[in-house]
C-alpha cells in the first residue's frame, strides 16, 4: 500500500491544503486531517469508460465536418 502526498490538493471537507494523500493501487483519495475519504470506482471500469468516450468524441467530430461540406456538394442534386 503507497500513499502519496499531492501536492496543493485541497480537501473538499475540512479545507486544508497538502493533507490529501493517494493511494497509488486503489486510486483512492484520503486526507490525512479529518479522514475524508473519496471514494472511486474500481480501475477497470475507469479504463472502460475512458475508452468509449474517446472514440464517441472522434465520430462526433467528424461527422461535423461532413454535415458542413454536403450542401456545397453538387452530388446532392445528382441524387435527387
Ligand atoms: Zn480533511
Amino acid at each position: 500500500m503507497t500513499r502519496r502526498f499531492i501536492a496543493g490538493a485541497v480537501c473538499p471537507r475540512c479545507g486544508e491544503m497538502d493533507k490529501i494523500v493517494v493511494d497509488s493501487e486503489t486510486d483512492q483519495r484520503e486526507c490525512v486531517s479529518c479522514g475524508y475519504q473519496d471514494q472511486r470506482p474500481t480501475q477497470a471500469q475507469s479504463e472502460l469508460r475512458t475508452r468509449v468516450n474517446r472514440p464517441s468524441r472522434r465520430v462526433e467530430a467528424e461527422t461535423e465536418a461532413v454535415t458542413l461540406v454536403m450542401p456545397h456538394s453538387p452530388a446532392d442534386k445528382t441524387d435527387a
